[in-house]
């Protein structure tokens, strides 16, 4: 097959001159740090998940950490997640001298696997931190009914996860603390940032608190005009709040979430329906009830090397990823816990298997039709 010139990348950002026009706005207006836009891209983005309350980080670590922190996890503690996902999901469990106690996945949905939840369960737990792997939703009932039965608090990554469905509700919806990631690859961008959702006001404040030094809430304003120079230090804060120049482009994106998510989930079902048909390989099985958000599309091989499967593909110009290297083949948990390879087998037969294709808003289905001719090119 003729390879194409331009290469194909595999999840770059969606920015428009509208983006664009509103970092120059923002930094025209005097305002650079946290300030109006950020709480109105707040307001916008719990109008959006349909919860009560957003609080906007400098990232989705920042996120995790700062749910973690709230929910009292401490030195010592256990928390029960998946070792199928980024480094960031469990390094904050250890920057609060925590455990992260891994369990294997499904091989459906490579979701952690609530079965596996259960038997994890010790004096020492205090909280579940489920993934939602590519954009698809976990199993959360159940996984809330062991937190429940448990008295365990459910922290969420869904850095994959915005604009995705549980039984006809976004996640993020639920009242769990639920935090969603703007890096440059995920579904909508501010450069980097970060956002929690929760449906309990209390909680809000006091993230909002800890996210900015500890000190009372109108402190960001202290030196604008009429801005109080009065501030009261009520604990030992972080500096993990969200930037104006950020917010101005989390706006727009958000604007924009429908249309974006909308070509992700129209590249995903072609995929779908041309790589179904190839033996050589699996898909993802989604469970019932859910809409995706689209953010990858992961293929399984059956019987051909990953390895040699992806120089294949950039030889044909067409950008991939592996996601992810599990976390208990890492050198750090591995001396730190103790984890082995073999202890979670699902996982690191999927790992071994695994191979992200491009899928981002820019993509034509001529794009995608190339990729998957490549892949039949590839596979024979
Ligand atoms: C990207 C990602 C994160 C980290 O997001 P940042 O905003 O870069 O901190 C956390 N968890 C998962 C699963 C991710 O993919």
């Amino acid at each position: 097959m003729k390879k194409r010139e331009k290469f194909l990348d595999f999840s770059p950002p969606a920015i428009t001159d509208k983006e664009i026009n509103a970092v120059v706005e923002t930094l025209k207006s005097g305002w650079l740090s946290m300030g109006p836009r950020v709480f109105e891209f707040e307001k916008k983005f719990s109008e959006y998940i349909g919860c009560r309350c957003s609080v906007a980080v400098n990232s989705c670590t920042s996120a995790l950490f700062l749910s973690l922190a709230i929910s009292g996890i401490n030195k010592g503690d256990e928390v029960i997640t998946t070792p199928f996902t980024f480094a960031s999901t469990a390094n904050v469990i250890c920057h609060l001298g925590a455990k992260p106690v891994f369990c294997d996945i499904d091989k459906d949905t490579f979701n952690i696997s609530p079965k596996q939840i259960e038997s994890k369960i010790t004096k020492k737990t205090k909280a579940i931190l489920p993934v939602h792997y590519g954009g698809q939703p976990c199993d959360m009932e159940e996984i809330q009914r062991i937190a429940d039965e448990h008295g365990l608090v459910v922290v969420e990554d869904a850095a994959h996860a915005l604009g995705a469905e549980l039984n006809n509700k976004r996640i993020g919806a639920s009242g769990n603390l639920t935090c969603f990631s703007f890096y440059p690859t995920k579904n909508i961008t501010t450069g980097e940032g970060g956002m929690i959702t929760t449906n309990n006001k209390e909680i809000a404040d006091r993230l909002k608190l800890l996210r900015l030094h500890g000190i009372s809430s109108e402190a960001w304003s202290r030196y604008s005009r009429g801005g109080k120079w009065k501030y009261d230090v009520l604990a030992p804060g972080y500096k993990l709040n969200m930037s104006d120049m950020n917010a101005a482009v989390g706006i727009v994106q958000l604007e924009r979430i429908k249309e974006l998510n909308q070509k992700r989930e129209e590249i995903y079902n072609l995929y779908t329906r041309k790589l179904s048909l190839l033996n050589a390989i699996e898909l993802q099985k989604p469970r019932e009830n859910i809409k995706s958000s689209y953010h990858l599309f992961p293929i399984l091989l059956k019987n051909h090397n990953r390895d040699s499967f992806i120089d294949g593909m950039t030889e044909m110009n067409i950008g991939t990823s592996v996601h992810f290297i599990p976390l208990h083949l890492q050198p750090f948990y591995q001396k730190e816990f103790g984890y082995k390879e073999g202890d979670f087998p699902v996982a690191e037969d999927i790992y071994g298997r695994i191979i992200s294709l491009p899928i981002h808003p820019m993509m034509t289905d001529g794009d995608a039709e190339y990729v998957c001719e490549a892949i039949m090119h590839i596979l024979g």
